[in-house]
C-alpha cells in the first residue's frame, strides 16, 4: 500500500485545467505557498500560463497531454467548469488525485441534474421542466407560468444560452435560436436580490464558508459584489447550512460558489453551483486573511482551511472590456485594489480585471 501524498509539501506541483483569470489567481496563491503550477489549456499565451511554471498546450481531451499532466502533478484541479467531466475522471484513472471530483463537476454541468440534486437535499430552487423540443416549452409555460426562462442544460455561463419566453408562440423560434439542444425551462424567480456564498471543504471534511455576498448583474454578467452582504443572521446561517449540506453530500474538496436568489420573505433559492473559485469571491483577496484562491489550494493540497472572517467591508467591481482602460486612474486612487488579468485583447464585455475598495466593517 502506498502512503498518502497529503498534505502536499511545498515544492510539489499542482495541475490546473484551464488557463483563464481564475487559474491565474489560483497559480499566484499556489506560488505563495511554495507550490509549482502546471496549466493545461488549449489557449496559447493564456492569462494563467504567464504566471505558471509550465504549460501543456493541448485540447482537454488529448490523451498524451493528460498523461503528461498526470506525470508532472501531485494533484490536479480545474478553474473552468466546461472542462469535460470525463477528463477529470480520466486523470483520476491515470493515478493522479483530482479535486474537486468529476462527480461534482458533472452535477454542476447540467442544469437539470444540478437542480434535481438540490431538490433531493431539501434545498429550494425555482420550479423547472426539462425541455427536449418546442412542444415541451408550450407545456412547461402552462405549468410554470409566463414569462419563464429557457436555458441550455449545458455550457451556459454569464447569461449566455438563455431566452425569456413570454408566449407559446415564441417557443419554436427560441428553441431553434438556442441550438435545438437539451434545455431547461425555469419559473421566474421573484427575487429581491441576488446573493452568493463561497465555501470550502477540506480533505478531512471540515467546511468553512465566507459571509454572504450581494451581487448585481447586468445583461447576465456580474458587475458588482458587496460583502459581507447586509442580511439577517438567520439568512447568513441558512446560506452556510445549505453550503455545508451541498459540499458534504458531494464529498467535495476545494472551494465552490453557490449563487442564490433571496425572496421577499427571506427564503433562499439556489440558482446555480460553480464547482470552483467564483467571481463573486474575488473580494476575499483584499478583505480576508486567507482568500478563496489560497483556500482552494489549501483544500486540494490536504492542508487545513484558513479563517474566513473578513477584516473589512468590500465592494468589488468587475472591469469589463474598455473599463480596463481606466487602469492608470484606478492605480492612482488611494485604497483601490487593482487586479488585472493580463489578457492581450480587450473585447467588449470580457472580464479584464477587477477593482476592490475596502471600508470599515459595519
Ligand atoms: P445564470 O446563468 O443561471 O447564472 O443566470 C444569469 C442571471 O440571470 C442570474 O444571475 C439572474 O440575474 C438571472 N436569472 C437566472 N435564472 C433566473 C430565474 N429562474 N428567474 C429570474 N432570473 C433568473
Amino acid at each position: 500500500m502506498t502512503s498518502s501524498p497529503f498534505p502536499l509539501s511545498p515544492g510539489a506541483t499542482i495541475g490546473i485545467l484551464g488557463g483563464g483569470q481564475l487559474g491565474r489567481m489560483l497559480a499566484l496563491a499556489a506560488a505563495r505557498l511554495g507550490f509549482d503550477v502546471v496549466i493545461l489549456t488549449p489557449e496559447a499565451d493564456a492569462p494563467a500560463s504567464r504566471v505558471a511554471a509550465h504549460t501543456v498546450l493541448a485540447p482537454y481531451n488529448d490523451a498524451t497531454a493528460l498523461a503528461d499532466l498526470a506525470r508532472r502533478c501531485a494533484v490536479v484541479t480545474f478553474e473552468f467548469e466546461n472542462v469535460p467531466a470525463e477528463v477529470v475522471a480520466a486523470l483520476h484513472g491515470l493515478g493522479v488525485p483530482t479535486a474537486p471530483s468529476d462527480l461534482a463537476l458533472a452535477t454542476a454541468q447540467d442544469r437539470v441534474i444540478e437542480k434535481t440534486f438540490f431538490r433531493d437535499q431539501g434545498i429550494g430552487t425555482v420550479d423547472f421542466v426539462p425541455i427536449d423540443c418546442a412542444d415541451d416549452i408550450v407545456a412547461g409555460l402552462e405549468r410554470l407560468g409566463a414569462p419563464a426562462l429557457l436555458k441550455t442544460r449545458r455550457e451556459g455561463y454569464d447569461g449566455k444560452g438563455q431566452a425569456w419566453i413570454a408566449t407559446p408562440e415564441e417557443a419554436t423560434a427560441a428553441f431553434e435560436r438556442l441550438g435545438g439542444v437539451p434545455m431547461i425551462l425555469e419559473a421566474r424567480a421573484p427575487f429581491v436580490r441576488e446573493l452568493s456564498i463561497i465555501a470550502a471543504r477540506a480533505q478531512d471534511g471540515s467546511v468553512a464558508a465566507y459571509p454572504l455576498t450581494e451581487n448585481t448583474h447586468k445583461d447576465g454578467v456580474l458587475r458588482v459584489s458587496v460583502a459581507p452582504a447586509h442580511a439577517k443572521a438567520s439568512t447568513h446561517a441558512a446560506a452556510s447550512a445549505l453550503a455545508r449540506t451541498t459540499l458534504d453530500r458531494l464529498g467535495y474538496v476545494g472551494v465552490a460558489g453557490i449563487e442564490l436568489f433571496e425572496l421577499a420573505n427571506g427564503d433562499l433559492l439556489v440558482n446555480e453551483f460553480a464547482p470552483r473559485v467564483h467571481n463573486s469571491g474575488h473580494w476575499t483577496l483584499d478583505a480576508c486573511e486567507v482568500d478563496q484562491f489560497e483556500q482552494h489550494i489549501r483544500a486540494i493540497a490536504g492542508w487545513p482551511l484558513g479563517p474566513t472572517a473578513p477584516f473589512a467591508q468590500a465592494r468589488m467591481e468587475n472591469l469589463l472590456g474598455a473599463d480596463v482602460d481606466d487602469w492608470a486612474k484606478l492605480a492612482a486612487e488611494p485604497g483601490a485594489r487593482l487586479w488585472l488579468y493580463g489578457k492581450r485583447e480587450t473585447v467588449t464585455g470580457r472580464k479584464m480585471g477587477h477593482v476592490t475598495r475596502l471600508g470599515p466593517l459595519g
